[in-house]
């Protein structure tokens, strides 16, 4: 059985206050799904998450990170710093990164295998944009993105990775794919992984779809066969909100 999983991103959003005020709130909801629940907090704030979340099942996970060891790299943080405060999930390719900060694939494969050398968990983000969708290009997209960042990997690679699958055209819009646009792409991505990987990878690693997905579409879009969950960006910045979206499954 693949994992289910629920993770929110919650970008450039909250300071300590604010995230320790969402902490609290997530803390008293209930959890009637069994899938895994993380959140991304600003780097700023993961410690003190974490910390707040010593006796909790929510998982503290960072929303990026730098693949060099350390050294000359201003501004930047490392898969080792992240460790040593006891986060070892990271997010890596949002479209966000792509598009404002010049992410390429050559670059997040360097990110992904600085993670796995850590021992980290990687949530690898990726999705066409509205052009590629408009002009039917969204497949071939969607499999160079992963091709180029984690076609080198070994097969036992996958097991420290989950893929999400997010639309640009669907983030931050309001617009979702539909249930059915998510399932076939999750099935293409599938294929994609069994094509090279075969079904030991393909069966076991978890798709998550993420765009615009809210209270009143989880359900519809976590009963697809290929989804195994979601990457939540507004909707995971209100506590109720967001395990309404957790225990959808
Ligand atoms: P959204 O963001 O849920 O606000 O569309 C999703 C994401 O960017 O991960």
């Amino acid at each position: 059985m693949r994992k289910h999983i629920v993770a929110g991103n919650w970008k450039m959003n909250n300071d300590l206050a604010q995230t320790q005020a969402l902490i609290s709130d997530l803390k008293k909801q209930k959890q009637t799904s069994s899938a895994e629940v993380m959140i991304a907090p600003a780097f700023t704030n993961l410690w003190s998450a974490f910390e707040s979340l010593r006796q909790n099942s929510i998982e503290v996970v960072a929303q990026n990170m730098h693949f060099a060891a350390n050294g000359a790299y201003t501004g930047e943080v490392s898969a080792a710093m992240l460790k040593s405060i006891g986060v070892s999930t990271v997010i890596l390719g949002h479209s966000e990164r792509r598009a404002y900060f010049n992410e390429t694939d050559e670059l997040l494969a360097k990110k992904v295998d600085a993670a796995l050398a850590n021992d980290m968990r990687v949530i690898f983000c990726f999705g066409e944009e509205l052009a590629d969708r408009k002009s039917g290009a969204q497949e071939q997209v969607v499999e160079s993105q992963i091709k180029n960042a984690l076609f080198h990997l070994d097969a036992s690679a996958f097991e420290q990775i989950v893929l999400a699958y997010e639309p640009v055209w669907a983030i931050g819009t309001g617009e979702t794919a539909s249930p059915e646009q998510a399932q076939d792409m999750h099935a293409f991505i599938r294929k994609t992984l069994n094509d090279t990987y075969g079904s030991a990878v393909a069966d076991e690693v978890s798709i998550l779809y993420g765009g615009s997905v809210k209270p009143d579409n989880a359900k519809e879009i976590f009963s697809k066969p290929d989804v195994d969950g979601g990457l939540i960006g507004g909707a995971s910045l209100k506590a109720e909100d967001f395990f309404a979206i957790v225990n959808a499954f």
